[in-house]
């Protein structure tokens, strides 16, 4: 037996290990796991490369928790090690990597430290997070085995023993003394949510536990005729060795991507819409798979959902520092041993790797989405309203991803009809330019409450596009900027002759004597906090009353429902319209001309609920008053 001091260059950082990443504590069984998964796959090279000659045999790494004695084991039947090799590397190697890794570690701030993606670096010695005792017993693969196994062991102290032990089987095996603080991973459903999070994916078998399964009994037949089973327990893996992103996408069926994606989200009832298998080897490494996943109705911006693996080993699920923030929407698995896993979020935005990475990603995208809408446009468009958010979100924010994408985006108008930017301008190039040729785009946010607008739009020969979605109003300010000489205005935000005007307007048929007694007689009827009254001279064959909302104050309104708010002050903007009167209608001279002031009310009130009636601005008492009235004026 040897005793030993492990050679400390700063200070003793047993104490500090215990201390900190305390929310993270939990990361000891990814380090060693990792560590068994390494020396495993370093056996299989060498036996490929014929310089490890004898049986490999079953190399599954098994996990075992032993609760009256207070131990987790990791054991693994990888290269192991010679005493002098845990001398190097666990003595030394290791414990000065563990040095310079909290040295850096030390400095930060919690808010730092937990920016930092993946906690790696750490190593073997994370396991006195949990431990107040590791062992170590191995036995090198070296010599045929004739090396004797040893035992190393270090209660948190410098101070570490060693020493030669028995040991039949080849590999190492750890043995954590849990501490009083960590008991709770001496619990079966802490290390099976461990080995979920963490070890999912893991490129060797690792098992848990035991499981139990009905096993066929050999030639023997229920009275049915069916083979007999029986209960059998089996040691039970919790990994799957080999997940789909690995495998060549040419290999991969389309029923094989729908599983796999119930593999990852086990609690998503709908199918994924389409997918996009990542495979790249250079100038970078990355595998992966996204998926579009279906969009809700009550669309919740669903972040999260993609899963960071560096080489099967789950490191975490927020990449918003490696993708774009529209990727983010996405669900699937990136898996890159590229990304520098031990630096902070800020770090990696700025990361030129990392850059790289999210710009081919982001490229892929593009041309999955060009690839379908060019190949089958019909299902592009059944699939359009799912993936319609994704897509406006990405233009908006990522110029790159909004060069391609111009080109496949589609405009959907009130008929349900599909057009691609070129396309709907061609289509409404030569009814919808004003006088002063500029371009003007329609369109409805409510097909039903915009609905009278929608008709009359029509009417005029026009196209109104329908911009339903949750962030269309951002999406509409964005591509006006980028048409040229263009405008966008919704279907009920003027008349339909001052939204697209064609000529000079009309002379009037008022003076400005003639609107003040007109406009007076509407203002002792009205509610003047949110109506304007303002006069146009339209034809006598338009309505003669109508309620419109400025584009430009709606847009400011929908800006501050987005969460633009608190730029007008703490109310926050008031809802006003405008109430166009047509100067130029019979019922308007006629409310001019009338002495009587009581029927010139019971006139402008009727125009006027008439009016807030195709706007569904009519409700409560106001609108029972309406039908009281109007079935005064039919009697
Ligand atoms: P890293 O894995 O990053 O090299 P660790 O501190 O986790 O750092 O481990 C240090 C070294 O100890 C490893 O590089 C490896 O040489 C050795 N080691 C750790 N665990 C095992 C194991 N299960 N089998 C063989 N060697 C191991």
């Amino acid at each position: 037996m040897q005793k030993g001091t492990i050679d400390i260059k700063t200070e003793n950082i047993f104490p500090i290990i215990k201390k900190f990443l305390y929310s993270d504590h939990e990361i000891f069984l990814r380090e060693l796991i990792s560590n068994a998964t390494d020396a495993t796959q370093k056996l299989k090279t060498l036996a490929s490369l014929g310089k490890f000659k004898g049986e490999l045999g079953d190399l599954t790494i098994q996990v075992e928790v032993d609760k009256k004695n207070k131990t987790i084991t990791v054991r693994d039947r990888g290269i192991g090690m010679t005493a002098d090799e845990v001398e190097k590397y666990i003595n030394q190697i290791a414990f000065s990597s563990a040095e310079e890794f909290v040295k850096k570690f030390k400095t930060k701030s919690e808010a730092e430290r937990n920016a930092i993606i993946g906690h790696f670096g750490l190593g073997f010695y994370s396991s006195f997070m949990v431990a107040e005792k590791v062992e170590i017993k191995t036995k090198t693969y070296k010599k045929g085995g004739q090396t004797k196994a040893v035992r190393w062991e270090c209660d948190g102290s410098p101070e570490y023993l060693l020493e030669d032990i028995e040991k039949e089987e080849r590999g190492t095996e750890i043995v954590l003394h849990i501490d009083k603080e960590n008991t709770v991973f001496l619990e079966d459903y802490k290390i099976n949510e461990l080995l979920n999070k963490y070890c999912k994916f893991l490129p060797v078998p690792i098992q848990f536990g035991m499981e139990t399964v009905q096993e066929p009994v050999a030639g023997k037949k229920d009275k049915d005729g069916n083979p007999k089973t029986k209960e059998v327990e089996k040691p039970k893996i919790i990994n799957n060795t080999n997940p789909l992103w690995k495998k060549k996408p040419a290999d991969v069926t389309e029923e094989e991507y729908k599983s796999f994606y119930r593999e990852l989200y086990p609690l998503t009832f709908d199918d994924p819409l389409f997918h996009i298998h990542l495979n790249v080897d250079y100038p970078f490494n990355l595998t992966g798979i996204l998926y579009f996943p279906k969009a809700k109705k009550e669309y919740e911006m669903q972040k999260n959902k993609i899963q960071l693996y560096s080489n099967q080993v789950f490191v975490t699920d927020s990449v918003e520092s490696i993708v774009p923030e529209f990727l983010t929407l996405l669900h699937g698995v990136i898996d890159s041993p590229d990304i520098p896993l031990n630096v902070s979020r800020s770090y990696l935005q700025s990361d030129q790797n990392v850059k790289k990475i999210s710009n081919y990603i982001t490229r892929k995208v593009a041309d999955k989405l060009a690839e379908l809408f060019k190949n089958d446009r019909e299902t592009f468009e059944k699939k359009w309203d799912d993936i319609k958010v994704f897509i406006e979100y990405g233009m908006v924010s990522e110029p790159k991803f909004y060069e391609k994408a111009e080109k496949f985006a589609l405009l959907k108008n009130t008929e349900g009809k599909f057009f691609t930017f070129e396309e709907y301008k061609k289509h409404i190039e030569k009814t919808q330019k004003d006088k002063d040729k500029k371009l003007v785009y329609l369109y409805a946010t409510d097909a039903d409450a915009q609905h009278s607008y929608i008709e009359t739009a029509k009417v005029h020969g026009y196209d109104v596009l329908l911009m339903d979605g949750i962030l269309d109003s951002h999406f509409i300010q964005n591509i006006e900027q980028k048409f040229e000489n263009s405008a966008f205005a919704r279907v009920d935000s003027n008349t339909i002759e001052k939204l697209i005007q064609k000529e000079e307007e009309a002379p009037s048929k008022l003076d400005d004597k003639e609107k003040e007694s007109v406009k007076a007689a509407f203002e002792r009827n009205i509610d003047k906090q949110k109506f304007n009254v303002v006069f146009e001279n339209l034809s006598e064959t338009d309505l003669p009353v109508m309620v419109v909302q400025n584009e430009f104050m709606r847009r400011m309104k929908d800006m501050e429902a987005l969460g633009g708010g608190g730029m007008m002050g703490m109310g926050g903007l008031p809802e006003t319209y405008e109430l166009v009167v047509n100067a130029n209608h019979p019922l308007t001279g006629k409310i001019r001309r009338e002495k009587d002031e009581k029927v010139q009310d019971e006139l402008v009130r009727q125009l006027y609920d008439l009016a807030r009636l195709s706007k569904n601005l009519l409700k409560g008492k106001e609108m029972s008053d309406f039908v009281k009235r109007s079935v005064g004026i039919i009697e």
